[in-house]
């Protein structure tokens, strides 16, 4: 699948809004990407996972670890196209842990998944709880890289599609300047 196909799965699930958005960051941008959205497409999202399996289909992965939420559904269907077993991570406080019997044996080879990379945040807890396990993380599968400089998370990292997308801080953002109407999303 090329880029083109890949950003075609996103628009038809309704996961690539456009307008004018104030992020979590405090930043106004043009679109948001309501990620959720691809989830509730079984095909779709068996065809993005289906990417990440096949890209580290040699690497003799055991487990794919992904964190709560929408990792639960990425580790799922990446371990299942991968005939391996899935994990994952629940927020304890500031950081993740295998929880419910889930685990990840010393050694074992692990994949991590998320659904879109900002700035890495919950990738990077998934990664410390796997650590925690002493398991061997192979690398990382992330549906949409939207980080905008490279960040080294210190493992090879794959992604169905970049798509670094323009910010404004509010005192310069040419939407406000336009007066087009600000939308506050929730969470
Ligand atoms: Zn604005």
């Amino acid at each position: 699948m090329d880029d083109k196909k890949i950003l075609q799965i996103f628009k038809d699930a309704g996961v690539l809004m456009e307008g004018h958005f104030l992020l979590t960051s405090g930043l106004h941008s043009p679109v948001y990407w309501e990620k959720f959205k691809v989830l509730q497409y079984p095909e779709y999202t068996s065809q993005l996972c289906g990417l990440i399996a096949e890209h580290y289909k040699q690497e003799h992965i055991k487990v794919v670890a992904g964190p709560t939420l929408g990792g639960v559904i990425l580790a799922f269907e990446t371990a299942r196209q991968l005939k391996v077993r899935c994990a994952f991570a629940e927020k304890d406080g500031t950081k993740r842990v295998f929880r419910r019997g889930l685990f990840i044996e010393r050694g074992q080879r692990v994949l991590v998944v998320d659904d879109i990379l900002t700035t890495g945040g919950s990738v990077i807890e998934v990664i410390n709880a796997v650590r925690a396990s002493s398991g061997n993380i192979v690398g990382i599968g992330i549906l949409v890289d939207r980080s905008d400089q490279t960040i080294d998370l210190g493992f090879p990292l794959f992604s169905c599609l970049k798509s670094v997308t323009q910010t404004y801080s509010p005192a310069d953002c040419p939407l406000c300047s336009k007066g087009v109407p600000l939308i506050r999303l929730g969470g």
